[in-house]
């Protein structure tokens, strides 16, 4: 019955963090998938969130809502938009707890399918593989605009805006506010500028894709793209709190729907609650309770930030630990990049081939595209990196 279906190559990045576990080496790196773990390699989990879960025991279970916990929802909304947002005070953003940042993209995409269809989805080249794919599964056709630049490892910020201002008015532009996922580099406050005078010159639906929020600069620095973006247009914004509170598999996100005023935020909320009944119905429990404890009670919501400050901090001094020693390594191999870029995520500039050499013959482990996930460096395995960096970079 089945005969025809085709095998599932799998995902590319899964898989790589399947052969790393399978990797009997005792000083394999990996730096491959995208999790934060802690000095000693650890997925650490957060005081804020500990305290949480001590304080919600265990208690009957009756579904959420459609859209969620009511807490988790103004959570999101005030962490996103900040509490005093004209967008949030004139109540006309629709928000939806999600099964996570993959959840809230997925519903954005069948949301638009459904009333804005037939458009053009652009997403940056390179961008996270799932875009693509979850606005295909969706029903739409995707592109991209440029935004890697190689040679000079930053943004192509020219292509990107002409990319921008010659596509068909009224496309999806999916943008990554903050720590852009492969590549590391992100828009700076004149060109996010630049960047909104075309989408909103254009009338092109906005769909913002922030993962990382908080692992930039700061939570509020973070979303100054976004609430920026907000006061002057319409948009989507997909938020997830898999690293931010180091929740993964409980899945945890938010979907939030910027609307002109608040009786269409009101039926934009009603659409976002039929798309998902018909896809899971309603969110988990434990998800929408532990965020919503953490980000309702304000001394565990201090504790949080402080804990995400930890985080980035962190990434950022193993940044700039690798890049030293690379340096001192080699007078050739350019290292500046690790410290310009931000966020989990660095794009190297290594070819596949000198990536296939690093997991071969050292077991330091990046994605074939040459990203390295900084959140895996600790002080015990940077020199081991950079040394592997080096001779791979030099081959
Ligand atoms: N968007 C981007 C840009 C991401 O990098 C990720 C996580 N890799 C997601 C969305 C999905 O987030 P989640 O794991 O919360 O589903």
């Amino acid at each position: 019955m089945f005969g025809q279906v085709e095998a599932f190559a799998g995902d590319p990045i899964l898989s790589l963090n399947d052969s790393f576990k399978a990797d009997p080496r005792d000083e394999k790196v990996n730096l491959s998938i995208g999790v934060y773990t802690d000095e000693k390699g650890r997925l650490p989990v957060l005081g804020s969130v500990r305290a949480a879960y001590e304080r919600l025991g265990f208690a009957e279970r009756p579904y959420l809502p459609m859209e969620g916990h009511p807490l988790y929802r103004e959570g999101v909304q005030k962490l996103v938009f900040g509490a005093a947002h004209p967008a949030l005070t004139d109540k006309r953003v629709a928000t939806i707890q999600t099964l996570g940042g993959t959840g809230a993209v997925g519903i954005a995409a069948d949301f638009l399918a459904k009333h804005c269809p037939g458009r053009t989805v652009l997403v940056s080249d390179p961008t996270w593989d799932n875009h693509h794919g979850l606005f295909q599964r969706a029903g739409f056709t995707t592109a991209t605009y440029p935004y890697w630049d190689r040679a000079n490892r930053s943004v192509d910020f020219t292509g990107m805006l002409k990319a921008l201002d010659a596509a068909e008015a009224g496309s999806i532009v999916v943008l990554q506010p903050v720590c852009h996922n492969p590549t590391g580099v992100d828009l700076d406050e004149a060109q996010q500028a630049a960047v909104t005078d075309v989408l909103v010159a254009k009338g092109h639906i906005a769909v913002f894709d922030m993962a990382y929020q908080g692992f930039g600069a700061s939570l509020d620095e973070d979303a100054a793209f976004v609430r920026r973006y907000a006061e002057r247009a319409s948009c989507l914004v997909a938020n997830s709190f898999s690293k931010n509170f180091s929740l993964y598999g409980e899945r945890c996100g938010g979907l939030s729907v910027v609307c002109r005023d608040a009786d269409e935020a009101e039926r934009v909320l009603g659409q976002l609650k039929l798309a998902v009944r018909r896809s899971y119905s309603s969110p988990p429990m434990m998800a929408g309770l532990l965020v919503a404890t953490v980000l309702g009670d304000e001394g565990l919501r201090a504790q949080w930030s402080r804990e995400v400050d930890e985080m980035r901090t962190r990434m950022d001094a193993m940044r700039k630990r690798l890049a030293e020693q690379i340096r001192a390594l080699s007078n050739e191999a350019d290292a500046s990049f690790l410290t310009s870029q931000r966020g989990m995520f660095s794009f190297t500039g290594l070819s596949e081939q000198q990536v296939t050499a690093m997991r071969e013959r050292d077991g330091v482990y990046l994605v074939g595209s040459g990203r390295m996930c900084v959140a895996g460096l600790t002080e015990a395995n940077v020199p081991k990196v950079a040394k592997s960096f080096v001779e791979a970079s030099q081959a």
